[in-house]
């Protein structure tokens, strides 16, 4: 149960004052559904603004606060295009104040014509004009107390303003609850760090590194914690050995050889399967690597044993290409494989609820469907997650209850982690490691080009889908905006611009796609049907399409290492040469033009994921959103290198020197744990 002292943390947002339904809308997708997730809604950077006279005095880029007068509306017939107030300086220069979508209410509400107004915001540049694009404040007087003050920013999401989150950040610091220390005093003295509200409210006044990196600590701390505990917990559970004698694995007819790496991770998984604490293993290895058959040695022992084993995909895509193969990997052996997934209706979901029930299906395929309550298994031991990253660890545990005794869960990724976020993300895991591809394995053939030449690698991209080969063609993010609907709106256009040329062989994919067009899409590409698959990120994790052999990144500086790796792994799946071609636009800055020369020379995935947290450590992305690549909101990357290992150790401390969670320090800690949502670490010390 979650102390009571932190109830008001735990409110609605529409408790605060302001917030109806229409607002907690757009604070829902920036993930604030609480007062707590408002407090910890730290400002991505901070303005100092100068109040000026005339735009005379400002330049492009400078954030300003200036007196100006309305004098012109001017709303465009389409609803994408933006909405235009015009107004004047003192001096008789033109200001164009840009609103997208929604924010054109608000305009045409604040700014009246005629009107004399102080704004404040960025200027840009619009045509031979000066611009502001969304003002952070309209004020009807008072310009002057917005300059030279230094002021946070936050992300936005549309239908949100910086001053709209600034208040409601306000009304939840004065309810922060007064809470016990959970740091001991000697290291809060000795790292200067303050108390846990003050640390709060400094980190939304100004750049307190001291202030933010005790939030970074306590979230580190809490997941330390809490993957500990469930370790703690795991070792305590009576899952059911597993003894395979082999006898379906050596029925296996595979057309090669394991490679050492594969070898030596069934044996590792076949090990925790003969214990009786239930196995938790991570299975790490690069696209390609060969997870798949490691993954069915695996449900085989579990087999062997006579019981059965249940394999989980993410999306119901993957689960029928899993069912697929291993349907037919598994045919010699004679073990009995089927498919259940949220689509299966009728007689063939009845039919196939009964296998599980009287044992006569002994490894089902599916999605989440498989977990539902109205699924009951015979016996069922062993448990697989693919691309277990979309999983919590929260996630994780529901599984433990499925079976009789706690099942043997092996987690798949094909996310090449660099060690120290190993440890944050897996902590109560073991993990095998694939780290040697199998050999013969072409290397994809990748090559910069300028933005220049964009046509030229449409007509590239032609040329190809005439050979019946087929090609992904990746849009970037536009900019780290507040605004995805521009992502999305470049997306739609360059696929307008390639349905030119391509008619209908080419389809759509993006984040706002419901996830049936989503399908429909994907399956047309899978099925060879469209030659042409363009997409914003989304199929970072996704298809198997062999036939695809070329992938076309823009604007490819705009991406991490990491991701990068993980798009150009989409292609070089079949027996056909892949290229991937990174286009570049004009400049670059020099970790950028590092990204691309390392995407050039290497294909190793660890290499790639240590290099992208080196890079990044550098801090060209911070402030940016991280919060895909980790499983933290407050901790930067900086700050988990730097502050990880010891908040592990200290976690480490409480466990041993105060039995789990108890005792004064214990029971603060346990707040802790609930601040930032990893109260599944608590309910394992009920025993739950
Ligand atoms: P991933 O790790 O990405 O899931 P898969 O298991 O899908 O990789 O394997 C990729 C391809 O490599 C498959 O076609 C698989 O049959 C093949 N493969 C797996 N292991 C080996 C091996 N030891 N030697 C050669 N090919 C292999
Ligand atoms: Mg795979």
């Amino acid at each position: 149960m979650r102390p009571d002292i932190l109830n008001p943390l735990f409110a609605e947002t529409d408790t605060l004052e302001g917030v109806g339904p229409k607002l907690k809308k757009p604070l829902e997708k920036l993930g604030l559904t609480r007062l707590r997730d408002v407090a910890y809604h730290l400002p991505e950077r901070f303005v100092t603004r100068r109040a000026v006279e005339t735009l005379d005095e400002a330049g492009e880029g400078e954030q300003i606060v200036i007196a100006v007068t309305v004098t012109e509306h001017r709303a465009s017939g389409n609803r994408r295009a933006p909405y235009r107030v015009f107004a004047q300086d003192s001096a008789g220069n033109v200001l164009v104040l840009t609103f997208f979508g929604r924010a054109s209410y608000t305009a045409k509400k604040q700014l009246p014509m005629d009107a004399k107004r102080w704004v404040a915001g960025k200027l840009d540049r619009y045509g031979d004009m000066l611009q502001i694009v969304h003002p952070d404040h309209v004020l009807e007087e008072g310009g002057e107390t917005l300059g030279h003050l230094c002021e946070p920013v936050y992300r936005l999401s549309e239908g949100l303003t910086q001053p709209r989150v600034s208040g409601l950040v306000e009304q939840s610091l004065a309810k922060l609850p007064d809470l016990p220390e959970w740091i001991e005093t000697h290291q809060l003295d000795k790292e200067e760090w303050p108390a846990w509200s003050d640390a709060i409210k400094l980190a939304h006044k100004g750049e307190h590194g001291k202030a933010r990196d005790r939030l970074a600590y306590d979230e580190l701390l809490a997941n330390s914690l809490a993957l500990m505990l469930v370790r703690a917990d795991n070792r305590k559970r009576r899952g059911q050995p597993l003894m395979g004698d082999g006898g379906l694995r050596d029925k296996l007819d595979l057309p090669f050889e394991m490679t050492g790496a594969q070898t030596r991770s069934i044996r590792e998984i076949e090990g925790d399967l003969a214990q009786e604490a239930p196995m938790l293993r991570l299975l790490q290895g690069d696209v390609g690597a060969g997870k798949t058959v490691v993954a069915l040695a695996g449900m085989l022992i579990a087999v062997e044993a006579s019981t059965q084993a249940a394999l989980l995909a993410p999306t119901e895509i993957l689960a029928r290409q899993h069912y697929e193969t291993m349907r037919k990997l598994a045919e010699p052996t004679g073990a009995r494989v089927a498919l259940l997934t949220g689509r299966d209706k009728g007689k063939v979901r009845e039919a196939t609820l009964m296998g599980l029930l009287d044992g006569s299906i002994d490894i089902v395929v599916g999605t989440h469907a498989i977990f539902q309550d109205k699924v009951a298994y015979k016996n069922l031991t062993m448990v697989v997650i693919d691309e277990q990253h979309r999983f919590g660890v929260g996630q994780r545990l529901m599984l433990a209850n499925k079976g009789k005794a706690a099942p043997h869960v092996l987690a798949m990724t094909a996310t090449p982690i660099p060690r120290t976020l190993t440890l944050a993300q897996y902590g109560e895991l073991d993990v095998s490691k694939l780290d040697e591809l199998p050999p013969g394995r072409q290397a994809i053939e990748t090559r910069v080009v300028g933005q220049a030449r964009l046509d030229e690698v449409a007509a590239g991209v032609e040329r190809h889908i005439t050979t019946g080969q087929q090609a992904y063609w990746v849009c970037p993010m536009v900019r780290e905006s507040d605004f995805m609907t521009e992502d999305i709106a470049a997306a739609e256009a360059r696929y307008a611009h390639l349905a030119e040329r391509f008619g209908k062989d080419v389809v759509l994919v993006h984040g706002q796609l419901t996830p049936e067009l989503k399908d429909a899409a994907m399956e047309r590409f899978a099925s060879g049907d469209a030659k042409v698959l363009v997409a914003t990120t989304v199929i970072e994790v996704g298809v198997d399409v062999p036939n695809a052999t070329l992938m076309v990144i823009e604007q490819a500086e705009r991406f991490g290492l990491a991701q990068l790796h993980q798009l150009r792994g989409r292609v070089g799946r079949g027996a056909e040469k892949s290229v991937c071609l990174l286009v570049r636009g004009d400049t670059l800055s020099e970790t950028a033009r590092e990204r691309l020369a390392l995407m050039r020379e290497t294909q190793d995935g660890f290499r790639l994921a240590e290099e992208d947290l080196r890079l990044r450590g550098g801090g060209e992305l911070l402030g940016t959103r991280q919060s895909g690549d980790t499983p933290f909101s407050v901790a930067s990357l900086d700050q988990i290198t730097k502050l990880l290992p010891v908040a592990y150790a200290d976690a480490q401390m409480l466990m041993e020197h105060h039995g789990g969670l108890d005792g004064a320090r214990g029971e603060a800690a346990r707040m802790l744990l609930y601040l930032f949502d990893r109260d599944w670490g608590v309910r394992t010390l009920r025993g739950g």
